[in-house]
């Protein structure tokens, strides 16, 4: 098989396993959005992947989004890798939905560019659920707090939560996080926060987005498992920084 090739079987298995993982918990295989991540990748395996039907496409970097996105056909681009504040006015340029707010610094000056650019952004928060000390997110018991400050400011629409599990041998090992986000998702459903609908819980990615969707993820996040292994693989440390 050619690369190509290989692209388009690797996402028919891909959309198959999550189909089978939502009807496993009796929820609606459409209601899980498949999110192609693309760091690492060439422009025309992406380009495959978005003739193959992949409408929402994920990135990590602002640079290297920057340099592939004007070459590519339309599409609708997540940022799901940490955002340094000083690229969130380019983020907003080129990106749909920023998975990773996780810090008080970013949503003053993420309201601060939506107003200039006379348009709300749609955010997620990122949620650090495991507490791992190398990964952004802020931390499960700051999450409501930092939800309703960043609420408040104008031009911040949030979205719902996002989360990057640790990585484990064993996949059903991230059950309780994706859990913890649910339940939290479900928490602030209730608290019914002017500027925030839980919309969307973005998790699950390659090593374990059926234990996501069958935890109720919406939006996962893959990347290995379509385009195959990244040339240089960061490390899991590196796993969703602007570097
Ligand atoms: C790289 C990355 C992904 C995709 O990871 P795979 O294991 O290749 O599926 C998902 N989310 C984030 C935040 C990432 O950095």
């Amino acid at each position: 098989m050619s690369n190509l090739d290989v692209i388009a079987f690797n996402l028919r298995a891909v959309r198959e396993r999550i189909a089978a993982a939502a009807r496993r918990v009796k929820r609606d295989p459409e209601g899980v959005t498949l999110l192609a991540v693309t760091k690492g990748v060439d422009t025309d395996s992406i380009a495959t992947a978005i003739a193959a039907g992949v409408g929402d496409l994920g990135e990590n970097r602002v640079q290297e989004a920057a340099g592939k996105i004007p070459l590519l056909p339309p599409a609708r681009w997540h940022l799901v890798g940490r955002l340094q504040t000083n690229k969130a006015k380019r983020a907003l340029e080129l990106f749909g939905l920023i998975h990773s707010l996780d810090r008080p610094s970013l949503a003053e000056e993420l309201s601060r560019r939506a107003g200039e650019r006379g348009r709300g952004v749609e955010v997620l928060v990122e949620v650090n659920v495991a507490g791992e000390a190398q990964k952004g997110g802020v931390a499960l018991a700051d999450a409501v707090d930092f939800v309703r400050y960043a609420a408040a400011l104008p031009g911040i629409g949030i979205q719902g939560l996002m989360t990057v599990a640790p990585l484990v041998a064993d996949p059903q090992e991230t059950r309780p996080v994706f859990r913890a986000l649910r339940g939290l998702a479900d928490r602030l459903r209730r608290l019914a926060i002017p500027g925030v609908e839980m919309r969307y819980l973005s998790m699950g990615m390659s090593n374990d987005f059926e234990v996501a969707v069958e935890e109720g993820a919406d939006l996962v996040r893959i990347g290995t498992a379509i385009f195959g292994p990244r040339p240089v693989e960061p490390s899991r440390e590196g796993v969703g920084y602007d570097g």
